[in-house]
């Protein structure tokens, strides 16, 4: 027999996290679920130490310390927190899968009418037993998009990386970045203030970053190589990495030799998981309506995982998601439900 939770988060990412905290502060039997080792989600995996500035009231932290403050936030409630967990399928209950069945708790909410006995999550790690799911999957399990030049797989990690998992260890490197969004743009104009050097390249002559970004980029000691792709790698007489820059009209190559390269052309989304739980999905992505409700019933769905007429993927979105989705969900099984109260009134008491 399951214990049955309210809400199950499955995600903790930033907007996993913040709907725990929140559904924390409404007094929720709450459950997070989280298919890594760590909470976090990109911030914590993809950009740790890269900057983010638009998030209201902070002026400016990186993905780990973003990470830690949203676990600081949680704290207040001590959310449970599953760790390793990776959520394969959603199923309707039945009532024998229960210590208490939602039809005794309440028969007359909409979700309960419609799913008299909540959900079934099947995981890696056995069954979790909820009356409502909040999905916060962000972009599923996601990889780098690889270099399309071969080089030997020992390479990675030391002299190609796709991930900067520590800035310092690239202090007084020259670098190689490849790649023209906003992730090698703001990788270039971090680390341009601790490297030897810098290189940008780019196959377009356009960079497709925020136009403030390029300006900086434009204006700061970054060097520029566009449009030019990588054609080879290979290793210099004293064991430095060169890079072979392909022109994308001409034939003149250019030659770099850095001590390391960064790729940076995104991330492919692993959405295996998410077409297997039978939402309603728009190019991959769930749809919802204004109350974060999926075509399921008492599935609701916020973050990247979600899309909506004039949806944009920011944390500052997916912060404010949460709580209107965790209310969505409470109000489902409990209609009656007051007002949420301001968090002075819970926590400072
Ligand atoms: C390089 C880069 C820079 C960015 N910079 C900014 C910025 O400056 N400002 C900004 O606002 N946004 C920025 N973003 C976007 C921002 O990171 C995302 O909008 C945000 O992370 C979305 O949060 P999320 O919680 O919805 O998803 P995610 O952060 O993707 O978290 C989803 C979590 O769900 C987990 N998960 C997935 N599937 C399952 C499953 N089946 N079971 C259990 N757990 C699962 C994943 O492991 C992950 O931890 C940036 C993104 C990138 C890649």
């Amino acid at each position: 027999m399951l214990h049955q939770y309210e809400i199950t988060i499955v995600g903790g990412g930033p907007a996993g996290m913040f709907a725990a905290f929140y559904a924390g502060m409404r007094g929720a039997d709450v459950l997070l679920v989280e298919s890594t080792a760590a909470l976090g989600g990109q911030p914590a995996t993809q950009y740790p130490q890269k900057m983010i500035y638009d998030i209201a009231g902070i002026d400016g932290v990186n993905g780990v310390a973003l990470t830690q403050r949203l676990a600081q936030q949680m704290d207040h409630f001590q959310p449970e927190i599953r760790l390793d967990t990776r959520v394969d399928s959603i199923n309707p209950a039945t009532g024998t899968d229960l210590v208490v069945d939602w039809l005794q708790v309440d028969a007359n909410t909409p979700a309960a009418k419609a799913n008299p006995h909540g959900y079934i999550l099947q995981t890696n790690q056995g069954s979790i037993a909820t009356q409502t799911v909040l999905i916060a999957t962000g972009g599923g399990a996601f990889a780098p998009r690889r270099l399309a030049v071969d080089y030997p797989t020992e390479w990675d990690g030391q002299r190609v990386i796709y991930t900067v998992r520590d800035v310092a260890a690239l202090t007084g490197q020259t670098l190689a970045i490849a790649g023209g969004g906003d992730s090698a743009i703001d990788w270039a104009l971090t680390l341009v203030d601790r490297a030897q050097d810098v290189h940008l390249i780019h196959r377009r002559q356009q960079f497709r970053g925020l136009e403030s970004s390029v300006a900086q980029l434009k204006q700061s000691r970054v060097h520029i190589h566009t449009p030019f792709v990588i054609d080879g790698l290979s290793l210099t007489a004293n064991d430095q990495l060169a890079v072979d820059l392909r022109p994308v009209h001409g034939d003149e190559h250019e030659h770099l030799v850095v001590d390391r390269l960064l790729v940076n052309y995104g991330f492919a989304s692993d959405n295996k998981q998410l077409r297997r739980w039978e939402l309603a999905l728009d190019h991959n992505l769930v749809t919802v309506d204004r109350l974060y409700q999926t075509s399921r019933p008492g599935i609701f769905a916020i973050g990247d995982v979600v899309t909506y007429p004039g949806k944009v993927k920011l944390i500052a979105n997916a912060f404010g998601e949460a709580p209107i989705a965790v209310d969505a969900a409470l109000r489902t099984i409990h209609p009656d439900l007051r007002q949420p109260p301001h968090s002075a009134a819970v926590i400072g008491k």
